[in-house]
């Protein structure tokens, strides 16, 4: 297995300014996620409700929890106030839960709009004319609990380098129309793409936040 540690601190030395680092933790027990933190790695990405609030008590508590699995609905309670970003929301129920659930709970919580471009993988997310029109409309204006700070996507997964680019290309684009959609909307500004395979075609393509997990911590065993 790779070295955690060497692998974080190459990691932080290759990505250029102004992109952050969420280590995928995801299916990795806590010890390795300590490793990654001695190596100064702060950010941790877990797609799995019942995983995350199992390691959170096992770790330092200045580390920030990212979920970016699909949050299914009667589960959005259990992360409230747990998590420092909802990367995955892909639906406006599921974000209409997250502000109410908020609401309930008297905090705020950060979260990031899940986009659908990959022509053939995830089923989820807001498909481009979706979440263009969620803001045309203005609807995040119901939202008092909920601050959306940018999109995340994923590229197709496939070797074709032209499809991924121009997967990414497209999520970039996205969140540049919609900022140009709503220039008063503060603090959005988040692309969160970029995994293991494909990390480098994303900052390139303009990628804020890159979400790696196999390269850091190696196989998954699932
Ligand atoms: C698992 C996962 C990753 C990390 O993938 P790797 O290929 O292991 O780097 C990134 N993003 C999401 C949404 C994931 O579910």
């Amino acid at each position: 297995m790779a070295n955690i540690g060497e692998e974080i601190r190459r990691l932080h030395a290759l990505l250029p300014q102004g992109v952050q680092l969420v280590a995928v933790s995801k299916f990795h027990p806590a010890e390795a996620v300590k490793e990654a933190y001695d190596a100064g790695q702060r950010i941790f990405g877990e797609s799995r409700v019942q995983e995350m609030l199992q390691k959170i008590p096992m770790l330092p508590d200045d580390i920030r929890w990212h979920f970016i699995g699909h949050l299914q609905t009667n589960k959005v309670r259990q992360i409230i106030g747990k998590t420092a970003m909802i990367e995955s929301v892909d639906s406006e129920k599921l974000l209409d839960l997250i502000d109410a659930e908020s609401r309930r709970a008297g905090t705020t919580t950060g979260i990031l709009m899940q986009v659908h471009v990959a022509k053939e993988e995830t089923k989820f997310g807001f498909y481009p004319e979706e979440i263009l029109d969620y803001f045309k409309k203005r609807r995040f204006e119901n939202l008092t609990n909920t601050h959306i700070h940018g999109i995340m996507g994923m590229a197709s997964n496939t070797d074709d380098t032209d499809r991924v680019r121009a997967d990414f290309a497209e999520i970039a684009s996205l969140a540049r129309q919609i900022k140009d959609i709503c220039p008063d909307l503060r603090g959005f500004g988040t692309v969160s793409m970029g995994m293991s395979g494909d990390w480098q075609l994303a900052v390139e393509g303009g990628s804020t936040l890159v979400r790696i997990g196999t390269a850091i911590f190696g196989q998954r065993n699932y």
